[in-house]
């Protein structure tokens, strides 16, 4: 099993010992820059998507491990709230399924 807590903490590391900027607002640009090229490659059905989203994650890891937040912890909660959220299904006018979310006050 993956410790996504000590991921965080190796990302960190690596980058500390680069020296890489961690402005904040860098890192969510080169997060979605990654994806973008993870997109990218999955259109173009090139090789190489996986490592994209492997790059995703490696920023989200070092962004929550700045940020003070426990990725594995969030990840495991939201999870579980996505499992138990409930939709009406409607019909698009093209007869496709639309699912709308239904709001709870656990889930606003
Ligand atoms: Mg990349």
């Amino acid at each position: 099993m993956v410790d996504l807590k000590e991921l965080q903490k190796e990302v960190m590391r690596n980058k500390v010992e680069k020296g890489f900027s961690m402005e904040m607002a860098n890192e969510f640009c080169r997060a979605h820059e990654e994806l973008s090229e993870a997109f990218s490659k999955w259109n173009k059905n090139q090789d190489g998507v996986a490592e994209e989203f492997a790059d995703v994650a490696v920023f989200l890891l070092g962004m929550c491990e700045q940020l003070g937040y426990d990725l594995e912890k969030e990840l495991v909660r939201k999870i579980e709230i996505n499992k138990n959220r409930k939709y009406k299904v409607m019909k698009s006018p093209d007869g496709k399924d639309i699912f709308i979310r239904e709001k709870t006050d656990l889930d606003p």
